[in-house]
């Protein structure tokens, strides 16, 4: 199994990133890619496509004829957070929200603040007020502490803070956003071993923007029609951290996600990759509908692709205090995001077993039909008596 790379995920992890505002997460993910010398190229919508060098490299993969399935990874590298709006008082900024969040003890709750160069400070919330639903912050007043620099309200972005970006205790990490940066690491990891390897296997990352209001740079990405026109099939491979859930437990391994909330997954690629699961990670991943939340893996299925889907559990997930632990307000209050470094080994394990040549993507139910027949051959004398 793959260990770990410490140092490239805490590079990912320390960055501030926001809906529409991946600018540090995406920088940091090119930097990698530089170092190792894979291609990469931005789509029309700035998601990071991993892999190819251009949309035409892109459109030769995809129109190559060949029976193995074009594999596009797809991570995100946003998470829940706000964007600045005005400065109301000297000291004191009003906020809007984007996507999920914790809904209770929100005031007094510590902030990181950033700007397109980095982190520029911290801030308490002041105000919060809730949308319609009560299941999530719509916008606020943030009293902020030690800025940095100067800077225009509109150019602020930030979200919850903790202790630190993260940290270790045993095999948990703690950090201010789990969610998506662990996919978005496990996709660069898969391009980086495929490099390693000098594989020529039909490998595409999609690193997209603003997944967190409704996989906004996935859609776009789809919306360009580049995969219209592929002569050989595709399977989309949605990488997520999930809401943990009875059967999918922090620390006995990746998911082997059946479906999200709004849809199932393709039957016969689970299929292949569940008895691929079961051959890498025997009695170490585990299997279910997360149905915790909608990913991405719904888009890519929406607009056609078979879909397949990991998920790595997640605690206190879009930082609102389900599980509790260390920096965690009382329930439903801020909290660090958590997952077990043992699932993100198992992650990265699957991602690359996914790249093996030959795995029966044409014929996923071929091993379940011999174990039919065989069966059918068994009771052939007791059908034919009765009824
Ligand atoms: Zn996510």
């Amino acid at each position: 199994m793959l260990p770990v790379n410490h140092t490239r995920l805490a590079k990912i992890l320390e960055k501030p990133t926001a809906p529409f505002r991946e600018g540090h997460v995406l920088a940091t993910a090119r930097a990698i890619l530089d170092e190792a010398k894979v291609p990469y190229f931005m789509d029309p919508a700035k998601n990071l496509v991993v892999g190819v060098k251009s949309k035409a490299e892109y459109s030769r993969l995809t129109k190559a004829k060949s029976p193995e399935p074009v594999r596009i990874f797809i991570a995100h590298t946003d998470h829940p957070g706000f964007h600045g709006v005005e400065w109301v008082d000297a000291d004191l900024l009003a906020f809007k929200w984007h996507g999920g969040s914790p809904t209770a003890h929100l005031e007094g709750g510590k902030v990181w603040l950033a700007d397109s160069e980095g982190f520029v400070g911290y801030g308490r919330v002041e105000k919060a007020e809730m949308i319609e639903s009560g299941r999530a912050i719509d916008k606020g007043l943030i009293r902020v502490k030690d800025l940095r620099r100067q800077t225009k309200a509109a150019d602020l972005f930030g979200g919850f803070g903790f202790r630190d970006t993260h940290w270790r205790e045993g095999d948990l990490l703690y950090t201010k956003a789990a969610d998506d940066l662990i996919g978005v690491y496990a996709i660069l990891e898969t391009a980086l071993a495929l490099k390693a390897k000098k594989s020529k296997a039909p490998f595409i990352g999609l690193l997209t923007r603003a997944e967190e209001v409704g996989f906004i740079g996935a859609i776009a990405h789809f919306e360009l029609g580049w995969l219209k026109g592929a002569k050989r099939k595709l399977l989309a491979v949605s990488l997520e951290t999930s809401r943990t859930l009875p059967g999918a437990e922090i620390g006995k391994g990746p998911v082997v996600r059946l479906g999200d909330r709004k849809s199932v997954f393709d039957s016969g690629g689970t299929q292949v990759f569940s008895d691929l699961a079961a051959r890498i990670l025997p009695g170490k991943h585990q299997r279910r509908i997360m149905d915790g939340g909608s990913c991405e893996g719904t888009a890519a299925t929406a607009y056609g692709i078979p879909t397949i889907a990991i998920s790595v559990p997640l605690g206190n997930y879009h930082n609102q205090s389900f599980e509790g632990g260390p920096d965690a307000a009382p329930a439903n209050g801020p909290a660090p995001e958590f997952v077990s470094v043992a699932d993100i080994e198992g992650l990265t394990a699957l991602t690359q077993a996914i790249m093996a040549p030959k795995l029966p993507w044409n014929q996923p139910f071929s091993g379940t039909v011999a174990a039919f027949k065989k069966s059918l051959k068994n009771y052939g004398k007791l059908l034919k008596t009765g009824p």
